[in-house]
């Protein structure tokens, strides 16, 4: 069985970014930049005003100046000012050739055609050409995931084009003679596939498409067909039939669809039985049955795999200490993932553990906006202590 951290790593140095492909501007909201964009033009473009007021000398301040024009956003001023004037200048405007300072509006006292300007640094209110961005820097990065930020600065860049990774494709099959769609009400003995749903939506949320192959029976010729199957996707996920029951027939599924096996058990709770394989390129993930492993084992090393595909820059949670109020008393061997509402007080983050840990508690994520771990050798936490927990959420 290996640690976490272990099987972590073995995921990771199997995992490629996809290729990359063209999209128009419009269309890169929260795609994942494939590489570096420079600038290609200074921002601001131009010395401006940042400001409503009055432009000026700033050597002539402080000063009663004849108002001798106006210029507005849009507008240029050609000529340059002579000496002992102001000129009206309005947010946006360009800064008229031979003023260097503005005065805002407020500060300025208007009497007829002159206005009474008190002293004002060189540069006061002027937004300068390149003091957001100079050309041939950086602009943004490669593996950022663009959103309003970075799609506002690449488009007063100019750039109606940009070069993204491509989203993983992910295979999705839940296993288990006991499973039906969500649309049948269950007989005696069924359940709902729930797990179909949640991780569709977690492979969403990490940047992938999902894409619902549906419930296998817990057989592994059709089992092993369906794995197959999928293959011209990028990663296939299956939960289920990974445990020693009788019935767990993914080991086998996965051999007879020639998906080398790295991994095979996991040291930690819940979701001791996760496997990863692979078929060529393919990554192969078998997830526990249990919604509630199956969720926690995503969210360690699918997750990552898959953002990393996709080629984002970050691929872990953050991760922070916090203050875990009850003890906790555990066997040595396994690292723990007690699902848990982080409150912010003060300075320091606490854990609420949900009080319904079972893996197949499906309520224990409403609210969960951390996995507080406890490390594989530990085997007595004391209340208060603090202890790392991945975030889920910003708290
Ligand atoms: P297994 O690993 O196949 O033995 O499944 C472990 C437990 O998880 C069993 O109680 C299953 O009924 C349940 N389970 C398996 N797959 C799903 C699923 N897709 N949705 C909800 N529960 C599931
Ligand atoms: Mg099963």
């Amino acid at each position: 069985m290996q640690s976490v951290e272990a099987a972590a790593k073995a995921v990771a140095a199997r995992i490629e970014r996809l290729a990359t492909e063209r999209v128009p501007l419009a269309e890169a909201g929260g795609r994942v930049l494939a590489d570096d964009v420079g600038a290609a033009r200074a921002l601001p473009i131009f010395d401006n005003s940042a400001m409503d007021g009055y432009a000026a000398r700033s050597a002539e301040l402080p000063a009663t100046l004849p108002v001798v024009g106006l210029v507005a956003a849009g507008q240029v001023m050609t000529e340059t000012v002579p000496p002992g004037v102001a000129i009206r200048i309005l947010t946006g405007a360009p800064m008229p050739a031979g003023l260097d300072t503005v005065v805002i509006q407020e500060d300025a006292k208007v009497d007829g055609s002159n206005v009474t300007l008190p002293a004002s640094p060189v540069g006061e209110n002027v937004r300068r050409a390149g003091e957001d961005i100079a050309p041939g820097d950086v602009a943004v990065t490669a593996g950022t995931r663009l959103g309003g930020g970075a799609l506002g600065l690449l488009a007063a860049l100019g750039r109606v084009e940009l070069s993204v990774v491509n989203r993983p494709r992910v295979a999705l099959i839940t296993t288990g003679d006991e499973l039906v769609d969500v649309t049948t009400t269950p007989l005696p003995g069924q359940i709902v596939d729930s797990s179909a749903h949640m991780l569709g939506a977690m492979v969403t949320a990490a940047g992938g498409v999902p894409s619902y192959f549906g419930i296998s029976k817990d057989d592994p010729i059709s089992l092993a067909a369906m794995i197959a199957s999928a293959f011209d996707h990028d990663a296939i996920i299956t939960t289920g039939g990974v445990s020693v029951g009788d019935r767990d027939h993914v080991r086998t599924a996965l051999a007879a669809a020639g998906v080398e096996l790295e991994l095979w058990k996991v040291a930690m709770k819940p979701g001791k039985p996760f496997s990863f394989g692979m078929n060529g390129r393919v990554p192969v993930f078998g997830l526990p049955g249990n919604p509630v492993s199956s969720f926690v084992v995503f969210e360690l090393f699918v997750r990552p795999a898959l953002l990393a595909m996709g080629g984002a820059a970050v691929t872990q949670r953050a991760r922070a200490p916090v203050h875990l109020v009850r003890g906790y008393r555990k066997q040595a061997g396994r690292a723990h993932y007690i699902r848990a509402r982080l409150e912010r007080n003060g300075e320091y983050l606490i854990a609420h553990p949900h009080p319904k840990q079972g893996s197949a508690m499906l309520t224990s994520l409403i609210g969960c906006n951390a996995l507080v771990e406890l490390a594989a050798d530990k085997t007595e936490i004391q209340p208060n202590s603090i202890v790392p927990a991945l975030l889920l959420e910003a708290v």
